[in-house]
């Protein structure tokens, strides 16, 4: 994916992603990079899980964008159905899953 030629851009390449959502090029600090663990999509918040991630724009209507097209199995290539509740939880944007104890 090399350009031959002289590109400049000041030295600075923005790596982008595609949104599995919207399919739009964002530079991929603006995406959520998604894992899957098992059958079970999650953010990847530190970066640091390996595998083949997704990128998503952290929105819910992204998010809901994604499963209606069945994209999360197709970025995985695995049959699915796959868990996106994890994501989910964590656009909603709270931590209640760590709080959510059963008493
Ligand atoms: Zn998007």
């Amino acid at each position: 994916m090399r350009q031959h030629g002289k590109l400049e851009y000041g030295g600075q390449a923005v790596p982008q992603r595609t949104c599995v959502g919207c399919r739009v090029r964002t530079a991929k600090s603006e995406l959520l990079r998604l894992v899957l663990v098992e059958d079970h999509v999650v953010p990847d918040l530190r970066g640091r899980l390996s595998g083949r991630g997704a990128s998503l724009h952290p929105s819910l209507s992204c998010l809901e964008l994604a499963e209606r097209r069945r994209a999360f199995p197709r970025a995985f290539r695995v049959p699915g159905p796959l868990d996106v509740s994890p994501v989910r939880a964590h656009l909603e944007g709270d931590h209640e899953m760590s709080c959510r104890t059963p008493s």
